[in-house]
């Protein structure tokens, strides 16, 4: 039996491995387009601001490694073609320019995502950069080391806001540019304006309500056309969301969604026997709203890939869902959410109401207290959780996981009120700020019955 993997990075390596040590004898040859395998993605903009100087640490297993545990891992290998029917794929060697085919007996679309490029007037000048991998890194940084001064990003979502923070890290003078009258979508307003704080307490530019329309300059980027004005600019970056890379899956004749995502059941199946997709390049299905969706993550992918690899070498793993859990950092200040903010529900129809309390992360008497604010959002009546938000700083607001857990669960704000959470001074106040919301989430919820 031959598995072939179009794709190595968190979904694609991740069935290598699975699949290998459930069942060893599997044959598995994985197709990287890329330079890299096994990339971790999320470090990217530490690369840039120069935090981690070696970007080596980032896909610090290559395909030799890779090799010795038995998998056949070619970079720089482009697969162009998958003819289901015949179980083959066409590939294009990037370096040598030499075509091939080879078959498989399972296939796993693992292609991810590609960033969304909306069509810009002068968007062909020098100077506009996206991010998604190693290369695109290695090319913002020799933007870096040619002396560009004022960067505009384009997209207030939490790569954008990273980015901000990297770029200033590294003395530029940054504007972001965002068409949504707040910071990160997803999350609720009041939240995201701590963000928006954050940002300008560093210096930060931020454009709301803003459109980015065009570049110009003489021969490359020198200015940003915005629908208010024009920005002064010699690098500009698009972090303007991604999109499912699912040409090769259409083209095979795999189910895709309204989304662009492929379709997958919870064995990471498509709709062709033999043929499985996991990553960024799939739909999930979101515990909360019941209904698909598309959150690309890499703690996702990685969960799926593991998923497929089990059910290729005939083992039995399931995908249970998301709940949408993500964290983020700018300069100081992270950002979590989870399940759906009021925004998100209001928009699928669901009733909602919130509770917010902003409070510390420790007890006042022990040095360093910092604040935390906490968003609850519940169905009114039932008490049921459907998300949270939470913002401060450091570990404080790995708290999330707690709210995610008992989205995993059909949790309500009652049975978060009564969790018996960890307390010592030095890392809580006594009763731990989830618990203060659940509480005030839990009074509200009894004033408006
Ligand atoms: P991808 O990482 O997109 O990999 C797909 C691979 O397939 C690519 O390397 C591509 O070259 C290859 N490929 C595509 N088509 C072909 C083909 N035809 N032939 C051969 N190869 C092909 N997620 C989090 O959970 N937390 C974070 O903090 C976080 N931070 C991030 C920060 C940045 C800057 C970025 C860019 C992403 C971040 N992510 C984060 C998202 C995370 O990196 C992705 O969700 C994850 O990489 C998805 O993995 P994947 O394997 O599905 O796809």
């Amino acid at each position: 039996m031959k598995l072939v993997i179009i794709g190595g990075v968190a979904a694609g390596m991740s069935a290598a491995l699975e699949a290998k040590r459930v069942n060893p004898d599997l044959a598995v040859t994985v197709y990287e387009a890329s330079h890299y395998v096994n990339l971790s993605a999320c470090g990217l903009p530490y690369v840039i601001s120069g935090a981690l100087p070696d970007p080596a640490v980032l896909a610090s297993r290559g395909a030799q490694d890779f090799k010795a545990q038995g998998i056949n891992v070619f970079t720089r290998h482009l697969v162009t073609d998958v003819d289901y029917p015949a179980r083959q794929v066409r590939v294009k060697d990037l370096d040598s320019g030499r075509s091939f085919s080879d078959s498989f007996d399972q296939l796993l679309l693992a292609t991810g995502a590609k960033v969304i490029r909306p069509e810009l007037e002068g968007g062909e000048l020098p100077g506009l950069y996206g991010l998604r991998n190693l290369e695109d890194a290695q090319q913002i940084q020799a933007a870096l080391a040619r002396g560009v001064t004022r960067a505009v990003i384009v997209g207030g979502g939490y790569i954008g806001l990273m980015m901000a923070d990297a770029l200033t890290k590294r003395g530029l003078k940054v504007t972001v540019v965002e068409q949504l009258p707040r910071l990160l979508g997803n999350v609720d307003t009041e939240v995201a304006a701590l963000a928006l704080q954050e940002l300008e307490r560093n210096g930060v530019e931020v454009a709301l309500q803003t459109e980015v329309t065009g570049l110009a300059g003489n021969g490359r980027v020198e200015r940003v056309i915005t629908s208010r004005g024009e920005l002064p600019a010699d690098f500009v970056l698009l972090t303007t969301g991604v999109r499912p890379n699912a040409d090769l899956a259409a083209g095979a004749g795999v189910d895709i969604n309204p989304l662009g995502a492929v379709r997958v059941n919870d064995r990471m199946e498509t709709n062709l026997p033999g043929i499985f997709a996991a990553g960024d390049l799939v739909e999930v299905h979101h515990l909360v709203s019941h209904r698909p969706a598309y959150i690309p993550l890499g703690s996702t992918a990685t969960k799926q890939g593991r998923v497929a690899g089990i059910n290729i070498a005939g083992g039995e793993g399931r995908f249970a869902g998301v709940v949408g859990t993500t964290i983020s950092k700018t300069f100081d200040l992270a950002v979590g959410l989870t399940g759906l903010s009021e925004l998100e529900a209001a928009a699928l129809d669901i009733p909602s109401a919130s509770a917010t309390i902003a409070d510390f992360d420790h007890a006042p008497y022990y040095p360093d207290r910092r604040p935390l604010t906490v968003k609850l959002v519940f169905g009114p009546g039932d008490g049921r959780l459907l998300g949270a938000q939470i913002a401060g700083y450091g570990i404080a607001v790995k708290r999330i996981d707690v709210i995610a857990t008992l989205l995993h669960r059909g949790g309500t704000i009652e049975d978060l009120s009564r969790l018996d959470l960890a307390y010592a001074a030095a890392f809580s106040p006594v009763l731990d700020p989830l618990i203060l919301a659940a509480n005030r989430a839990l009074s509200s919820n009894r004033r408006s019955r």
